[in-house]
């Protein structure tokens, strides 16, 4: 079913939001039309939604380690991710952790 604004005669868009639908226009003209989409499945959209959020940030956060061409002592993935620690005073040379890109092992070496 095609509407056409009655303000500028452009098509009108349909769209949804909180679970009502309505119809939109490029002039800000709307139509509400009756709700389609029950609440409650509309918040389970939103958690799941959320929840994909937070693991794409958490991975976010991980790639920012440089991957270097190391192979892991378990799967033998040649790649891992490697930061470098000092774990004691400045005197000492720092440690350097890998991470594998792969099964996630973490090892490190100094
Ligand atoms: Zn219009
Ligand atoms: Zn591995």
């Amino acid at each position: 079913m095609v509407q056409f604004c009655p303000e500028c005669s452009n098509l009108l868009r349909k769209k949804t939001d909180e679970g009502n639908s309505f119809l939109a226009c490029k002039c800000g003209y709307q139509e509400i039309l009756e709700q389609l989409v029950d609440l409650e499945s509309v918040q389970k959209k939103r958690d799941a939604l959320k929840k994909n959020l937070i693991i794409v940030s958490e991975e976010d956060k991980v790639s920012l380690h440089p991957i270097a061409k190391k192979t892991c002592p378990k799967c033998e993935n040649k790649k891992a991710e490697s930061w470098q620690v000092q774990i004691r005073s400045s005197d000492e040379p720092s440690t350097h952790f890998f991470r594998c890109t792969q099964c996630k092992f973490t090892w490190r070496e100094q």
